[in-house]
């Protein structure tokens, strides 16, 4: 507050609540700190599930971070930045987004050490940059090629990202799936992972789950008459309903004799006729509508041997669309055959209790889906989760070709490859790479701790095997001894290492640059002591307010 002629001048509106200096800082991080603690436990193989149970009493059961973090309700807003820090990790790469948080919440653990030492934030941002880039350049030294035809070892790239999801039993199975399902939508090594649906249907084991050439439907035919398969398919997709339109005014029709009540039956019956015979003069034999079929015209259609599927979800209108060349139509009147798709083969199959219809052979060859099976909801859930994990990061290791070793060895390597860098650096930015270089540790530390082993001993352990020159040596769990990564056969996409750490340490070094928390007052809430912030706090997430 300025001081004019001995009147205070207030800036901010009443109420506004403002922290400064020492306290801002310690309170953001230490609500930032906090985030990773929450997620720290899920970490790896062995870690930890969580139960989360939103305002409205639906439940989640889940390993993955960014799930976490988005099903929980975080309001602080320098927590909030963590969650972003997951957000991103998981857009990115998909996979990673515990590792990013943990890591970061490592670094502003090495922050507070620094702060204590009183050396400056710009210090300390200056330290953790060269850190970084350091780390860059170690990572693609120690990072080996892959090339997509080593389907062996993308099956074991998949299976890393996938173990540790309480479907971690099976994912052996899943992992051959997710490979082969990324490799059918590959082209010129790109993928584009959109292209890979995933259907969830309960009932069976997840090893039931299949990779399906084409789309699936969670539909079934409309009518018992119809063809339950149609080869060389030739696909109609309307977005209107087959049915007489109800008037949207009150009508009233007086009938006064029978021959009146059969002739306005007659006229309906000549409506939807006309319907369907467009569509069979379109020369489709398969309908997918996104709106009801009355049953009349399912009769006609049936009489035509047309296969139709009736109430389709707007995305998998959209999906069809996609994969088989069809353009959605909504005036029935006006379909021909050049709005009409293709697929080799739509077929209705049952999986489980229910029947589905298969798109199968499609015009665009990169539709492919993923029926996973499980005998849970949740399983399912979680299932689906991992599934994506493991898509994506076999997406990114086709798309980079460059793999590093997981449990905890590129962690390991790259932190001792820092401490020899730091005396090069020296003054003080010397003492935040040191600390950088320990915040790495917290990886293969906290794989050891959630597996119930002495963290300790295997740090000593890893260590150890990285000074005799062991790069790909990192922490067996069954033993807690070192181990080669590669034959153990934990393999990371290089895209996850490099990620984590660039949000990791812009997160961190954006937090340690706000010394000063203005925040309005909402409903009547006082700031709680450690440096809270009213619910919904005006800041954004990702909004520093760095202030020299
Ligand atoms: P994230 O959300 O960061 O992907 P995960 O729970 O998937 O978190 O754990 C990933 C960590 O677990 C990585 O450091 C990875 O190297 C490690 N990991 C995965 N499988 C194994 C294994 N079989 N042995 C040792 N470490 C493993
Ligand atoms: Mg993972």
């Amino acid at each position: 507050m300025a001081q004019l002629g001995g009147m205070p001048i207030l800036v901010l509106k009443e109420g506004t609540e403002r922290r400064r200096g020492k306290d801002a800082q310690s309170g953001n991080i230490m609500a930032a700190k906090a985030v990773a603690e929450a997620v720290r436990t899920t970490l790896g193989p062995k870690g930890m599930d969580k139960m989360i149970v939103d305002s409205l009493g639906d439940v989640t059961i889940t390993n993955d971070g960014a799930t976490i973090l988005k099903e929980m309700d975080i309001e602080h807003p320098a927590a909030k930045m963590m969650v972003e820090v997951a957000k991103t990790q998981d857009d990115e790469v998909g996979d990673g987004t515990t590792t990013a948080v943990v890591l970061a919440g490592a670094l502003l653990k090495g922050v507070e050490e620094l702060l204590n030492q009183d050396i400056h934030p710009t210090t300390i941002s200056k330290g953790f940059r060269l850190a970084a880039n350091k780390c860059y350049e170690i990572l693609n030294e120690i990072a080996t090629d892959i090339s997509k035809d080593d389907k062996e070892l993308l099956k074991k790239i998949a299976l890393t990202s996938l173990t540790g999801k309480s479907a971690g039993m099976a994912s052996e199975a899943i992992s051959g799936l997710c490979v082969d399902a990324v490799l059918a939508v590959e082209e010129n090594g790109s993928v584009d992972v959109d292209n890979i649906n995933i259907e969830k249907k309960e009932g069976k084991e997840i090893e039931d789950s299949i990779l399906v050439n084409g789309l699936v439907i969670d539909k079934e035919v409309v009518h018992t008459e119809m063809p339950k398969k149609v080869k060389d398919a030739k696909i109609a997709l309307v977005d209107s309903s087959l049915e007489i339109e109800k008037t949207e005014m009150d009508a009233k029709i007086q009938i006064t004799s029978p021959e009146q009540m059969q002739a306005f039956l007659d006229e309906e019956e000549k409506i939807l006729k006309k319907m369907v015979d467009k569509i069979v003069s379109s020369g489709a034999n398969v309908l997918f509508c996104q709106k009801g079929i009355d049953d009349l015209a399912q009769h006609y259609l049936a009489k035509n041997g047309i296969l139709a599927v009736r109430r389709v979800k707007k995305s998998d209108m959209d999906k069809l669309s996609k994969a088989t060349g069809a353009k959605i139509v909504s005036n029935i009147q006006e379909i021909a055959s050049e709005d009409l798709g293709y697929a080799g083969l739509v077929e209705e199959r049952k999986i489980g209790d229910d029947k589905m219809v298969f798109v199968e052979d499609c015009k665009n060859p990169k539709a492919v889906s993923l029926l996973l099976r499980g005998s849970t909801e949740h399983i399912l859930d979680e299932l689906e989760r991992g599934a994506n994990d493991a898509l994506h990061v076999i997406a990114a290791v086709i798309e980079d070709t460059k793999i590093v070793c997981g449990g905890g060895a590129t962690e390991i390597e790259l932190s001792l490859r820092l401490k020899d860098y730091a005396p090069s650096v020296g003054g003080r930015e010397q003492l935040a790479i040191e600390e950088f270089a320990k915040a790495l540790e917290v990886i293969p530390r906290t794989l050891a701790e959630n597996t119930g082993l002495d963290p300790i001993d295997a740090l000593v352990e890893l260590r150890k095997a990285h000074q005799e020159g062991k790069k790909t040596y990192g922490l067996d769990l069954d033993t807690g001894k070192a181990k080669d990564m590669v034959e153990a056969g934990v393999i990371e996409p290089l895209r996850i290492k490099t990620q984590a750490i660039s949000s990791a340490s812009e997160v961190a070094t954006m937090i340690i640059r706000i010394d000063d928390v203005i925040a309005s007052k909402k409903g009547g809430a006082e700031m709680p002591p450690g440096g809270g912030m009213p619910p919904g706090g005006g800041m954004p997430p990702g909004g520093g307010m760095g202030m020299y």
